[in-house]
């Protein structure tokens, strides 16, 4: 088990939650509901996983 740091602040303190993100590239804009993410405790740093990064590029070029 390896164990995650926040990028930020260093913590390991990360709390698993589901939010309705906005997410923008490159000038678009796609709401993603549901979208599940680690946010670190301590600063409040929003972290997505890989596989969720790629479902989202996906429906991206389904646009
Ligand atoms: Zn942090």
């Amino acid at each position: 088990m390896s164990e995650k740091r926040c990028n930020t602040c260093g913590s390991t303190h990360y709390e698993e939650r589901r939010i309705t993100d906005l997410y923008s590239h490159q000038g678009k804009y796609l709401i993603v509901p549901n979208t599940p993410v680690e946010i670190c405790t301590d600063c409040g740093t929003t972290y997505y996983s890989a596989p969720v990064l790629k479902a989202i590029e996906q429906q991206f070029f389904a646009i």
